[in-house]
Parts: structure tokens; sequence; C-alpha cells
């Protein structure tokens, strides 16, 4: 009697053991199988700036990492704001160039978005991701937490959609891309930092001493952010940032797998 207890005890625990073991690896099997509907797939280039300067593969990459994106991430809409499938998109496919490498798979750690209409105020009184806490509130376009959780502003997405210089999207995302290599801030994970960071050190020296044509100013305030503008710059204006920044646009375009300036 007290053996079949025992051995009941030791099947539920290994069941329960497995099953917790199990999870990440099916949720991921998910996302890889994920596939957008024939509707999605042909808005998918109207959601995405660069798409016209994509490859044939890398359009094929991204719908796929899109659809796995959305597979997993729930949208929430904020100050009244309906989430519809323009929106879905445009997060899902601006967020996944940042995924386009052989194997990446699509921020499995991100569960929830929340979109407001414009801008939004934030006062943190605790500590946020970069470990500041706020004397005043702030008016943001976007802002990513490391507790899986990113908020945007539809306005300014539209605006990058629309061509302007600033891509929330992306920013938002590069910084998730951040938080998800320890020990390290301003770049993603990466096998070997080297080339990375002679690149990335140079031109934020550069930007900090002489300002960029095309980097925003605000990369200026530490590496983190650094990456993140630098990223935008190359989603939304990859023909000025090869011209001006050549080396620093290499090894995005080699990390990012994908070389969309115009030479
Ligand atoms: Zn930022």
């Amino acid at each position: 009697m007290l053996w079949t207890s025992l051995t009941l005890v030791f099947v539920v625990t290994a069941g329960i053991v497995a099953a917790i073991f199990a999870r990440p690896v099916l949720a991921a099997r998910r996302r890889r199988r994920a596939a957008l509907s024939p509707d999605q797939a042909r808005r998918l280039a109207d959601a995405v700036p660069l798409y016209p300067r994509l490859p044939t593969a890398a359009r094929e990459r991204l719908a796929r990492r899109t659809a796995a994106f959305l597979s997993h991430i729930r949208f929430v809409g904020c100050d009244g704001i309906e989430i519809d499938e323009t929106m879905r998109l445009a997060v899902a496919g601006q967020a996944c160039l940042l995924c386009l490498r052989d194997g990446a798979d699509v921020f499995p750690w991100v569960r929830e978005i929340l979109i407001y209409p414009d801008a939004f105020w934030v006062h943190h009184e605790a500590p946020d991701e970069l470990g500041l806490v706020d004397d005043e509130p702030r008016l943001l376009a976007g802002e990513a937490w490391d507790e899986g959780r990113v908020i945007l502003s539809w306005s300014d997405i539209s605006e990058a959609l629309a061509g302007a210089d600033h891509n929330v999207v992306v920013h938002e995302f590069a910084h998730q891309l951040d938080f998800d290599a320890p020990g390290t801030v301003g770049a993603p994970a990466l096998a070997d930092y080297g080339d990375w960071a002679a690149a990335f050190g140079e031109a934020y020296e550069q930007l900090r001493r002489e300002g960029s044509p095309v980097i925003d100013p605000y990369g200026a305030e530490n590496p983190a952010e650094f990456f993140a503008v630098a990223a935008e710059a190359f989603v939304q204006r990859p023909d000025e940032l090869a011209a001006a920044h050549p080396r620093l646009y290499r090894v995005l375009a080699d990390y990012l797998t994908i070389d969309p300036a115009r030479r």
C-alpha cells in the first residue's frame, strides 16, 4: 500500500515536472507553425515601411515571424482605442523586422502590448527598466517594460508608417532585445561582441561629440537609447544611415540579415 502511494506520488510529480518543462517547448512549436491568413499577408506590405525594399525570402520570413508574434501576444486598447487588424499588423510586422535572423524567436517573454491613442503620461515612482525614478511625470510615445509588457502610442506608430524619422515600435523592441542580453547594455545577445562594440562605440562617441545627420540626439543619453535610435534610423532612413555611418549600418545589416539601403 505504501509503495503504491509512493509510486503514485512519483508519477504525479514527474508528470508535473514534465508539463512545466514541456510548456515552453510546445509554445515555441506553436509559434513556429503559425501562419498569416491570406488577407493578413496582403496587408503586411502596408504595415511595414521597409517591406518594398526586402527581398522575397525576407518577406516570407517576415510573414512567418509576424504570424508567430500575433499568435502569442495579447493586444489591449487603452483610453478608449479599439484594436484592429491594421494596428496588430503594424506592431507585429515592424517588431519582427528585428527578428529575421536564422532561428530567431519572436520575443517569447513579451505577453502584452498596450496601445494608447496618443503619447501618454508616465510617472515612475519605482525604478523603470533602466533603474530610473521620475521626479515629474513624463510624456512618452512608447515604453518597454521588462515584465513582458510594451506600451505604445498609435499616433506615433502612424507617423512612422507615413515615413517619419522616428519608429516607436522598432525603438521599444530594440530595448526588448537589449533586455534579453543579460550582462550587456546597448546590444542584443551576440556570440561575439567585437564588431558590434567597435562600430557602436565609435558612432556613440561621435554622436555625443558632434551629433549626427541621421541618428536622433536622444541616443547620446546612454548606450541602450543609442541602440534603440540607431535601429530606428536603420528602418526609417537606411540610405542616410549607410552614407553617414557605414560601419554601424553594416553591423546592423549583418545582425538583422537585411540590407535595405539603395546604393
Ligand atoms: Zn528608449
